[in-house]
């Protein structure tokens, strides 16, 4: 059919029925009643922008140029179809449309004539209500996109719902493996059969990026009367992402804690709610383990934590420590033990064996003469007080025999024989006390060739007996004097002797006692040396 425009607007020009010729989704006529049908105010307004595609739902652009393009390359005709376009102010307008060729200038033209219907449609709905929302949403029948909106599109990588009409294929978007559930799933929602729960996919994109989708599926009446599925997607990239992010962290945490644990000095173990061993180091079967069975699995003896495991649920603080732990591997060890999240239990222990050890030989250094290796006052005083409080303990009387000598012209052996023999005298004095005495018995250098003894539980009598002892044995040192000669030096000493603690009038402190055994020392040697006096404050058994 030819027409010319004149021709045109003599027919349709003042028809109630819409009219517009376009080429290439131009119009290059248009009468009233579809100017007016589209927003426009006249014919003038129209044509002032021809580009029809402003009111053409971008979902359908691509096939309404494809059409178009069909119409211009040869004769076609197709009957009235529904379809909506946008008016200017963004309503939507439902129509029925016919379009024809017609023959234009040198070229063709589509002849479109419309009518208006009022009735809404899905895809009308689906469209002004969705069209701009943030959601995503396709409606789709046997895997072939029928619309999208812009929000969908980009969420699947094209630039706006045009763009991404022009493949409306989705099943490429679905891995491979998951294509045949994704196709059942489809056929029973489009049946009705389904019931479309929000779930997760993962679809491959064009550029063969991956996207992570949250998608819910509904079926619907599409405006051509058939079902379709109306799919909302919401991006869950973000989420997947700081989800796997998270996985990540907490894995590479993981390895991070197991390797401390590995390289601490402590013995650090994890044990579950039956204090079982879940994770150990090597320092915690160094501590707690106990010989391989013949199947090499660890196996450890912490019948040593499980006091501070009842500790620990008693106090319900969650926390308990236990200090000087002998294990079962005889080492003494601070155990340290916390309560975790769900029941498990971390324990530390550290061996404090070397550290024990050292402390008690600073403790000795402190408290004995390095010469003698006889108490030094201090450690005297500390002796005394812990055997006190032993016998406090113990519910028994605190009572004590106290000898005080002084050798005898000690500065003359020094003069004769020389400083060194002096020391080897004094060695061989304390050895001597020592050897005399029993475990219980303290012996002390109170200074230079000064020395007590004191006698715990020791009567008057059994002091006296013992002082008179010690002066035979010092009588009887011999300490060579040369190299190769048969020349010895020999010492005495002088004595005072008393007796202490809980008396028969009253209670006698030990710096009392020292005092009183001090004075009878001092009155031996104005006696003329080499004995022993003893006195006692109830001034009975003096001599
Ligand atoms: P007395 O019978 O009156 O006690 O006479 P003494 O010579 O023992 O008395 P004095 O207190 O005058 O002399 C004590 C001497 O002991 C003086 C000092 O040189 C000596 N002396 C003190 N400590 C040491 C020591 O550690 N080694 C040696 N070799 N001599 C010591
Ligand atoms: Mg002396
Ligand atoms: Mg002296």
């Amino acid at each position: 059919m030819r027409f010319e425009p004149t021709e045109i607007a003599r027919l349709y020009g003042r028809s109630r029925v819409g009219v517009v010729v376009h080429q290439d989704l131009k119009a290059v006529y248009v009468n009233d009643a579809y100017a007016k049908m589209l927003g426009r105010r006249d014919v003038k307004d129209f044509m002032s922008e021809p580009d029809m595609r402003q009111y053409i739902p971008p979902s359908f652009h691509h096939e309404a140029a494809k059409l178009s393009e069909g119409f211009q390359e040869g004769h076609g005709f197709h009957g009235w179809k529904k379809v909506y376009n946008i008016r200017t102010d963004g309503t939507p307008v439902w129509m029925e449309i016919s379009d024809e060729t017609v023959e234009w200038g040198q070229g063709n033209a589509v002849l479109t004539t419309a009518q208006m219907i009022d009735n809404g449609t899905t895809a009308m709905q689906v469209d002004h209500m969705l069209g701009r929302s943030f959601i995503g949403v396709m409606v789709h029948r046997n895997m072939t996109a029928l619309y999208v909106n812009d929000a969908f599109a980009h969420l699947m990588g094209s630039e706006n719902a045009s763009k991404f009409m022009e493949n409306p294929n989705v099943l490429r978007f679905i891995p491979e493996q998951n294509r045949p559930r994704a196709l059942k799933h489809v056929a029973g929602i489009l049946s009705g059969a389904l019931r479309g729960e929000r779930h997760r996919v993962r679809d491959i994109l064009d550029d063969g990026s991956s996207v992570w989708r949250d998608l819910t599926d509904e079926r619907i009446l599409w405006h051509d009367g058939k079902p379709a599925i109306l799919t909302t997607a919401h991006d869950v990239r973000d989420e997947v992402e700081m989800n796997e992010e998270l996985v990540r962290a907490k894995a590479s945490l993981e390895e991070a804690v197991t390797e401390v644990i590995r390289l601490v000095p402590s013995a650090v173990a994890m044990l579950d709610s039956d204090l079982k061993v879940i994770h150990h180091n090597y320092e915690f079967s160094r501590l707690f383990g106990v010989p391989k069975s013949e199947d090499d699995s660890p196996s450890f003896d912490i019948s040593a934590l499980r006091e501070c495991y009842a500790k620990m649920k008693q106090n319900g603080h969650g926390h308990a420590t236990l200090d000087e732990m002998q294990t079962p591997s005889g080492r003494l060890a601070d155990i340290r033990m916390n309560m975790m999240e769900g029941g498990g239990v971390m324990v530390s222990a550290t061996d404090i064996t070397d550290h024990k050890r050292k402390e008690q030989m600073l403790d000795t250094l402190a408290s004995t003469d390095p010469l003698t290796r006889a108490l030094n006052r201090r450690g005297f005083e500390i002796a005394v007080s812990r055997l006190r409080e032993i016998r406090h303990l113990k519910d028994k009387s605190w009572v004590f025999g106290l000898i005080i000598l002084d050798l005898d012209y000690f500065k003359d052996i020094n003069d004769t024989y020389g400083h060194a023999i002096g020391d080897r005298v004094l060695e061989k004095v304390a050895e001597t006390l020592r050897q005399a005495l029993r475990d219980d018995d303290l012996v002390v250098r109170l200074g230079g060739e000064e020395f007590a003894v004191l006698l715990p539980s020791a009567t008057a009598a059994v002091t006296k007996r013992i002082g008179e002892r010690l002066a035979n044995m010092i009588r009887a040192i011999e300490v060579p004097v040369e190299k190769d000669g048969d020349a010895v030096a020999k010492v005495t000493a002088s004595f005072g002797a008393t007796v202490g603690g809980e008396g028969r009038q009253r209670f006698i402190e030990l710096a009392e006692a020292m005092a009183l055994a001090d004075e009878a020392m001092y009155a031996a040697k104005e006696a003329g040396r080499d004995q022993l006096i003893f006195r006692t404050f109830e001034r009975e058994q003096d001599s």
